[in-house]
Parts: C-alpha cells; structure tokens; sequence
C-alpha cells in the first residue's frame, strides 16, 4: 500500500511504545519496575466520577456543540481568570480530546508549510511531531543543565527569524520538571512581543509545583502578551484522569473559531457526559489535588536522593511536574541503549532522553508508588555501577 508521505515523517511515540512494554511484561508475570508512563497512579477522584455517572443517568449522552458544553466552557473561562489571571470569555476556550489533541488543533489553524515553530530542547516528543504534521519546520533551541533546561531570551531572540510564528513554552517541564521564575517568563514575553510572533503555553503541570515554586501564565503579563498567547491545558495530570481526554485550548476568537472548525471535521465534540466530570473538577474541592501533590512531594525526595547517591548519574532537583530527568553521560551509554539493557537486564523501564531530544538523559516517573520506587532503584544502582 502507497501510504501518504507525512506517515513517513512522524516518528512512532517512543514514551508510549516503552510504557507499552513495560504493561506486556508484566502482564507474562515479569516483575517489572515502571518510570515510564506520564500519567499518575491515582484514581479519579470519586466527587468528579459521580459527576460524569450523574451526567449518564440523566441522558447526557447525546452529540453536544463541537466546542464543548457551554457550562464547561464558561468554567475554564472562569478557572483561567481565577488561578491564572487571563481574561477570557468562554467563547475563548475549545474543549478537546486531551492536551494534545488541543495543541495539535491549534497547530493545524496557525501554522502553514515552511512556518518555523521554535522548541526548547528537552521537548516534550510529540510538539515537532505535530509542526511536522502541518508541514512546519521545528526550530530546536538546545538548553543544558547550566541553565536549568531552560531556554534564555538571548537564545530565544536568535533562534527567531522571518519565518517565525510559533514559540511552544512548557512549564513545567516534560521531560525535565523545570519551572521558568517568573522573571524568566517575563524576559520571555518581551522577546515575543518584539519580535510579534506567537507563544502557545501548555500548563498542562501548573498544579504540580514544589517547594514554593510559582507557576506564572505568560499571557497574563501585559495586554500585549496576552493578544499573542494561546493556553493549553487539561485535566490528565492535575485530576489524575488521563483515560478521560479532556483538555482545553484559550485564546483569541479567531484561533478558537478555527480550532472549532477542524475538530467539527474531524472528532466533534468530547464525550458529553464526562465532561461533566470536568466541571465538578473545577468546581468542587480542590482537595484532591493538594493530597496528590502530598504524594508526590515524597516520592520525589526519595526519588532525587536514591539519584544523585548513585555514583555516575547527575540529577538537578526538578521544582514541577513528576519526572527527574538525569545524566548518564558517565555511562558511556547512549540513552536508548541504556533503556533497552536497563529493561532487559533488571527489568527497570525508564524512557530515553532521545526521545525528548537529549541523548545524555533519560527521564523516570515518579507517578508510581513507593515500593516500586525503591526496588527500581536498586536495580537501576546496580545497572549503573557495572557501566561506570
Ligand atoms: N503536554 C505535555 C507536556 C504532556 O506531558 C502531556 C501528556 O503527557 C500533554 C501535553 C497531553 O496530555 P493529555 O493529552 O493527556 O491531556
């Protein structure tokens, strides 16, 4: 079969393919210890599946505007004002099938063949998948622990060029759970405002912050960043409801209307009834997301301490999300041959740094619970000892 040449263009999800592995050995009774999925261990919180169950008593089962019911659009609009300072109506916000599927919308209504899209590496895998989907060209801006991880203005401003649209900030950060200060935010949005192009900000971790680190949304810094801002954001990994596919887009109208129109084509709307579930996380008790925090604030202390005792590996201590994203150049190991002895020899699944494009790293999850935690690093220990 003569598939369509942009098949060939898009790599496979490596992250997926791994946690893929990890399921499958397990499932043949392997004792596998898994750092691999991006999504947290927790259930949904029982106040936001009622919600969804209430909804599918009462008959919310029906298709419903492509954009999203409107009483969930009008608390997103109201969740932006209220946690992130963003003055938008609800006609400024797109409910859609998860995060991804928002930042793949707003992808395909901004960017034209040849558009550059500047991505600060390490980068979240599947953004120049999705520039490289709409015929866009992914300008990579390489950043080292020097700096954090983060992309500085300077590097900013001489990455840019004519052909610049888009500049894709994630913070925090997948894979390296860096947090821009928001001083750094701030010298960011001057460049963009400078420069007049566009900066999408996907928030999808803003709940998951330690240690006092602040989450600052780029748009809300001046008018004239907020004109060149679009929001991406989702309920996966705040609400632990991944399996939901419930993400939203913000921004102005016309970028909202034209996100509207490809998904009118293509997925319609969200499954109506969970996104009530949407709302009631919202709306209701934010409890939830401070006791999930809790656990992963623990998680994380005994995650970096195990890491950074093991002779060979360097992990700077992440101030967001819930991955540690060490160096393991000391290894002489390249990431993915590092992952596929680590997995065939302890039967520890960690994702490659290549992945992310970063080749000296490899990223853990600590979305997993504390047993599994010291008994993979055990093994990831001994691994690593008869590398180096
Ligand atoms: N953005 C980042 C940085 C992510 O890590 C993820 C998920 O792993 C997403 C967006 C998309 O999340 P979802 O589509 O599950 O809402």
């Amino acid at each position: 079969m003569k598939l369509a040449a942009r098949v060939s263009q898009v790599k496979p999800s490596l992250t997926l393919a791994i946690a893929a592995k990890a399921k499958a050995m397990k499932a043949e009774g392997i004792d596998v210890c898994s750092f691999s999925a991006g999504e947290p261990d927790f259930d949904t919180p029982a106040h936001i599946k009622a919600a969804a169950a209430k909804a599918l008593e009462e008959g919310k089962t029906k298709y419903g505007p492509a954009a999203g019911e409107p009483k969930l659009r009008e608390a997103i609009a109201q969740k932006l004002k209220t946690d992130n300072g963003l003055d938008y109506k609800a006609e400024n916000v797109i409910v859609t099938n998860g995060g991804k599927h928002s930042l793949y919308n707003l992808i395909l209504s901004l960017i034209d063949p040849g558009d550059e899209v500047i991505i600060p590496a390490p980068y979240w895998l599947s953004y120049p998948e999705m520039v490289t989907l709409a015929g866009g060209v992914s300008v990579i801006v390489n950043t080292d622990v020097s700096t954090g991880y983060k992309i500085t203005p300077e590097q900013l401003r001489q990455a840019i060029t004519p052909k610049t649209k888009l500049f894709v900030l994630n913070s925090p950060s997948n894979p390296t759970g860096m947090v821009y200060t928001p001083e750094e935010i701030k010298a960011l949005a001057q460049v963009v405002v400078d420069a007049d192009i566009y900066v999408v900000s996907d928030e999808i971790y803003e709940k998951i912050l330690y240690d006092g680190a602040e989450h600052i949304s780029i748009g809300s810094l001046s008018p004239e960043i907020f004109q060149r801002t679009f929001i991406s954001n989702g309920f996966a990994k705040a609400y632990s409801m991944t399996g939901w596919r419930l993400g939203y887009l913000a921004g102005p109208i016309e970028i909202i209307k034209a996100a509207n129109s490809i998904q009118g084509h293509s997925t319609s709307n969200v499954c109506t009834f969970a996104q009530y579930g949407a709302i009631a996380a919202l709306q209701e008790s934010q409890d939830c997301v401070a006791e999930m925090l809790a656990a992963f604030t623990k998680r994380r202390q005994v995650m970096l301490e195990r890491i950074n005792a093991i002779p060979g590996l360097n992990c700077p201590k992440p101030d967001g999300a819930f991955y540690l994203f060490p160096d393991i150049s000391k290894t002489g190991l390249k990431s993915l041959d590092f992952c596929n002895a680590l997995i065939e020899e302890h039967q520890v699944a960690v994702i490659p740094g290549i992945a992310f494009g970063a080749d000296n790293n490899i990223r853990l999850s600590y979305a997993t619970d504390l047993t599994t935690i010291e008994k993979g690093l055990d093994r990831l220990e001994k691994f690593v000892r008869t590398h180096i």
